[in-house]
């Protein structure tokens, strides 16, 4: 066992505890140098799948205002149909009728039905324009395409059928991304999984003999920091390049570890890391 004394605070420190922390911090090293092969795929394919959700949410939309358009214009023209009928009637009736009191309640009855047709047409017509200023924005959209002008294009400007296209599109660099992943996952689960098993055993390890070293390391990968355990770089910890005190770097060449003080990870000498490795 190899012992030395730590100045500062005169405790005797026991170098195999942090060799003990040093292999672990390789084997995770090993296991994130596997995850960094997938190339930041998982995150690409989040970010495709937020777009496919949005283009798909944009044309749910559109799809949904169509419906309504094409329910309310049938319906419209149900009723004029149904008014026509009833004129239709009334007149049939003025023809016979008896009296001139008669003939004026059939053409109240008239002009009721003909001004619920006016306005039926009008709705019909209120529905054409809209449809109409939709195809123009979209048009506009068009020309912008054409023009690369991409960045002027709003949402409601991207046309129908560039957005299905969009849509297509997206959902097949989704499909092939999630291709590539999963045959790295699977080309590296063996990997992965006998290193879980290592890890597993080294941390009960170090549970056993330098908790405190275990829950400090933790500690510092709680956040996203993953070497928590880093080499003496050019006297700094190479974690974040701060100057290493030269009163330690004996103790660290000795085989000690130092606790930086501008990032708090654990500065051992490389030496550590290449015994790790073996
Ligand atoms: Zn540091």
């Amino acid at each position: 066992m190899f012992l030395s004394i730590n100045k500062k605070t005169s405790e005797v420190v026991d170098h195999t505890k942090i060799n003990l922390l040093v292999k672990l911090q390789h084997l995770d090293n090993l296991i994130e140098n596997i995850v960094s092969l997938q190339k930041g795929l998982p995150e690409e394919i989040a970010a495709l799948d937020e777009d496919l959700a949005f283009t798909r949410r944009q044309i749910e939309s559109r799809k949904k205002i169509a419906d309504d358009n094409q329910k309310l214009r049938q319906k419209l023209h149900e009723t004029i149909n149904e008014c026509r009928e009833k004129i239709k009637g009334f007149k049939e009736k003025q023809a016979l009728a008896r009296n001139n009191k008669e003939y004026d309640a059939l053409s109240k009855q008239i002009e009721y039905e003909e001004k619920e047709i006016a306005h039926a047409e009008i709705q019909l017509q209120d529905i054409a324009h809209a449809d109409q200023r939709v195809q123009e924005i979209q048009q506009k959209g068009r020309q912008l395409i054409a023009e690369n002008r991409y960045d002027e294009i709003s949402e409601e400007m991207m046309p129908d059928d560039v957005l299905h296209q969009q849509l297509e599109d997206l959902q097949k660099q989704v499909d092939m991304k999630k291709e590539e992943l999963e045959s790295i996952v699977i080309e590296t689960a063996g990997d992965v999984n006998e290193l879980r098993k290592q890890i597993d055993g080294q941390r009960e390890l170090i549970q056993k003999e330098a908790k405190r070293l275990l829950d400090k390391y933790d500690h510092l990968r709680s956040g996203t920091m993953q070497n928590a355990v880093v080499k003496l770089n050019r006297n700094a910890c190479s974690g974040c390049n701060t100057r290493v005190p030269t009163n330690r770097h004996t103790m660290i060449v000795q085989g000690g570890f130092y606790l930086c003080e501008s990032c708090g990870r654990i500065v051992v000498h490389e030496r550590l890391f290449e015994e790790a490795g073996k």
